[in-house]
């Protein structure tokens, strides 16, 4: 330094930390001392920003990322076809509905979302526990009808307790959540028994069933496992048993002609309907495809007349909340189990095999996909 025509001195200022510079954050007493023999010889002090002080911006921003489709390329186009011969099941239908690039993730690339060791709650293993006591408390009825005071709340209740004990539940969960969900689970399996019907007749329980979707001279394999079926006042009532949240369709939806329309023209090679934005649309307005498919699995299985669809809230209050409702026209209820059902699962499916892409959709549901940084480049 003592030698240049001019020097010039880089510090930083006003950093609390930087993993990128683990220098000094503060300018050194070297610095000072030239800024102090500077300012006596100009008997003024300096100030930063202006000449010899001047500061150097250094804007950082974080590297643009955007979500990318994946191609339908040959082999995942083969791999589809292997996909599709299986036959689906909703679950698969609902992972596509909600993002399609999470389905070709999951079931076409097969790439396994990574383990960990879970060290909190753990709900999929509670939605079994309760799963199994229900079909536990049921299995003597099968084929019988239950009348209000056949199973009683504290036989149930007690049942729970004993399944949880025995469950690897007892090891796994903190000891706080073990106890807590002891007393919610059998407190709220007493209220779900409180909102079922005076009467039913258990037809099937955990049933597998298979069905058929035609659509355009093609035809696809459904599959999928009915929790219960019950026959209430002569009809078929599915119930599916929801230990998570519910995602309800919009109330209108089934009324919505205009929308049932376009569903059932769609082709792929259609120019007046976008496939992908009819997809969108369908999500947004019917989040979840289970209870349709569930109907149309059940209508197959010539079991008798169907007539409705219910998750049964077991997270809250144990309430049935129906897909299709008691208030609905009678018309329109055949209209939705023969025709417009079909539809929508023919269009999804469709709409999955024949795509040039998998796009992805990012929602709130990217919040617990496994794959988010890898649709993220
Ligand atoms: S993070 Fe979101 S957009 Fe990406 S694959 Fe998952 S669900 Fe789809």
């Amino acid at each position: 330094m003592a030698g240049a025509a001019e020097v010039t001195l880089f510090w930083q200022e006003g950093i609390q930390r930087s993993s990128l510079f683990d220098g000094k954050k503060v300018r050194s007493r070297f610095v000072d001392e030239l800024i102090w023999e500077e300012e006596k010889q100009r008997k003024a002090l300096l100030v930063s920003g202006q000449p010899p002080l001047t500061v150097t911006p250094c804007p950082v921003r974080p590297m643009p990322r955007e979500r990318r489709g994946l191609l339908q390329t040959p082999p995942l186009r083969q791999r589809m076809k292997t996909v599709l011969e299986a036959g689906l099941s909703p679950t698969r239908l609902d992972t596509y509905l909600t993002c399609p690039l999470r389905f070709a993730f999951a079931y076409l690339c097969r790439l396994h979302p990574l383990e960990e060791v879970n060290e909190g709650d753990d709900p999929a293993a509670v939605g079994q526990l309760i799963h199994q006591v229900l079909q536990e408390t049921y299995a003597p009825y099968l084929d019988r009808t239950v009348h209000v005071g056949d199973i009683s709340p504290d036989q149930l209740g007690a049942r729970f307790v004993a399944a949880l004990e025995a469950s690897p539940l007892r090891h796994q969960l903190p000891p706080d959540s073990y106890f807590m969900l002891e007393l919610a689970g059998s407190l709220r399996l007493r209220r779900y028994l409180e909102r079922q019907p005076e009467t039913m007749h258990i037809v099937a329980l955990e049933r597998c069933l298979r069905a058929h979707v035609d659509r355009r001279e093609r035809t696809y394999v459904l599959r999928g496992t009915l929790d219960r079926i019950d026959r209430r006042k002569g009809a078929l009532h599915v119930l599916d048993y929801k230990t998570g949240g519910i995602v309800r369709p919009k109330a209108t939806i089934w009324e919505d002609t205009d929308f049932w329309q376009r569903m059932e023209l769609w082709t792929p090679r259609s120019a007046t309907c976008n496939g992908a934005e009819l997809l969108a649309e369908t999500a947004e307005h019917l989040p979840s495809v289970q209870l349709p498919c569930y109907l149309l699995l059940c209508s197959q299985a010539k079991l008798g007349p169907v007539r409705d669809a219910a998750w049964v809230h077991l997270r809250e209050n144990g309430e049935e909340i129906f897909l299709l409702g008691e208030d609905m026209e009678e018309m329109l209820r055949d209209a939705v189990l023969s025709i417009r059902i079909p539809a929508l699962l023919g269009f999804i499916i469709q709409h999955m095999e024949t795509t040039e892409e998998f796009s992805p959709r990012a929602g709130q549901h990217c919040g617990w996909c496994p794959y988010t940084t890898l649709c993220l480049q």
